[in-house]
């Protein structure tokens, strides 16, 4: 007899613990707090599971946790979800332990409805010791309900019953609270945490636009105060070319950083691969004296995207492999095909480490002096949103080759 009473007490404890374990992994994988509805039926099943394994002391009197997640519920998420529960809790008890005093159930989770409806606004905000004090005093006070009333109806409970009935519940309520309370502060920590992380990369985005945009327009601002004392005509007009240039490489830098807070998609274009990709050589090969350039291209394939990101994703790899031949090197640019059309950007030079090739196309990760980290990302963000994918090849001092896979354009057959 003992032994069950503690052996489904027991088993109510671990409902409820494992109730609140559903609720943290809901947390987890949605990332957002269950609404009302699933706190509801998260907790009329954790109730339900309590009220099966309820265990009759003597005629009329029952012992089980049932309450535990009514106060959890009602005191965390108010009093909407507290007077459905209550329902709940009086339904189940009526259909499965019966009407035998039922009034007095009623009343008192009526009472206790009330009670915690009045407190939960003020519950949320309280410090941790006061939340426990405020729980252990009404779960003591429904138990001592119980057992006035138990007494005016001449139950007749042992003084050991007295255990199962006062001190077990109140320590259950006391440590349900607690892992509540842990739940809640770890959901808290990680929601401030993800808003560290945002604000970082919000300042180190900013640090870096800045240093990009500034550099040009210093030099733009040079230009023109130089021009203010020049007197000859021809020089005034070289000194107005280079400031322009300075604000047109600022232009540029804007624009780039656009391409990560572009949402407007633009029209879809079929692209013709061959001819992108040799416009970019063409117009790169004059900067880059260095390096000889050589290329496999196939005539007359198309992807669907907008045809100046793709050149923008192309041309980042490309400028990434000239930056890493500065002594020089060969940059080879191929096209495979068979179900999908694969880009390989081959270059002869310095590589990456095991490491380097962890963190290609995390953002701002870079090893140059002027790097920003973003030219891969963007080119990732492009690729992808062309429903394509990159990866990466590279040894050390030996060269790095980059694969862009894409869905061809479905051919229109012409008549
Ligand atoms: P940035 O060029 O401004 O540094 P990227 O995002 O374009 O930023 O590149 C990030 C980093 O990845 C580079 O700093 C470099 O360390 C590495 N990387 C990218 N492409 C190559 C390459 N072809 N060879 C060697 N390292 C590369
Ligand atoms: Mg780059």
């Amino acid at each position: 007899m003992v032994d069950s009473v503690l052996t489904n007490l027991l088993l109510n404890f671990l409902f409820i613990i494992v109730g609140l374990l559903a609720f943290a992994l809901y947390y987890d994988f949605t990332k957002k707090t269950p609404s009302k509805g699933i706190v509801i039926f998260l907790s009329t099943i954790t109730i339900l599971l309590c009220v099966l394994f309820s265990h009759e002391l003597t005629a009329g009197v029952y012992v089980d946790l049932r309450r535990i997640p009514f106060f959890l519920a009602s005191l965390y998420f108010g009093p909407i979800v507290s007077f459905v529960l209550m329902i709940v809790i009086i339904l189940l008890r009526y259909m499965f332990i019966g009407s035998g005093l039922i009034h007095l159930v009623i009343l008192n989770y009526f009472i206790t409805f009330l009670i915690l409806a009045a407190f939960s606004k003020g519950f949320l905000r309280a410090k941790k010791k006061v939340k426990m004090l405020f729980t252990v005093v009404i779960c003591f006070s429904m138990t001592v309900f119980n057992l006035v009333f138990g007494y005016v109806y001449e139950a007749e409970i042992s003084r050991d019953e007295y255990i199962y009935l006062v001190l077990i519940p109140l320590a259950a309520t006391i440590i349900s609270v607690m892992i509540a309370e842990m739940i809640r502060k770890l959901m808290m920590m990680r929601r401030t945490l993800s808003q560290h992380e945002k604000l970082q990369v919000v300042s180190q985005l900013a640090a870096s636009i800045s240093h990009e945009v500034r550099n040009p327009l210093t030099s733009s601002k040079g230009f023109l105060q130089l021009m203010r004392e020049e007197k000859d005509e021809k020089m005034k007009k070289q000194f107005i070319d280079l400031s322009l240039k300075g604000i047109d490489q600022a232009t540029h830098v804007i624009e780039d950083y656009l391409t990560f807070t572009n949402s407007t998609p633009d029209k879809i274009e079929r692209i013709n691969v061959k001819h992108s990709i040799v416009d970019l050589i063409e117009m790169v090969k004059p900067l880059a004296q260095h390096v000889s350039f050589s290329y496999y291209l196939i005539d007359d394939i198309y992807v669907d995207g907008q045809s100046h990101s793709f050149r923008k994703c192309i041309g980042n790899i490309i400028k990434n492999a000239i930056e890493s031949m500065p002594q020089g090197g060969e940059l080879s640019v191929e096209m495979m095909e068979d179900e999908n059309l694969v880009i390989a950007i081959t270059d002869t030079g310095l590589g990456m480490t095991k490491e380097q090739i962890q963190r290609f196309g995390e953002p701002f990760f870079t090893t140059k002096n002027e790097g920003t980290g973003l030219g891969v990302m963007a080119a990732n963000i492009i690729v992808h949103s062309m429903k394509g994918n990159i990866q990466v090849k590279s040894e050390l001092n030996r060269g790095t080759t980059v694969y862009i896979e894409l869905h061809k354009s479905l051919k229109i057959e012409a008549g």
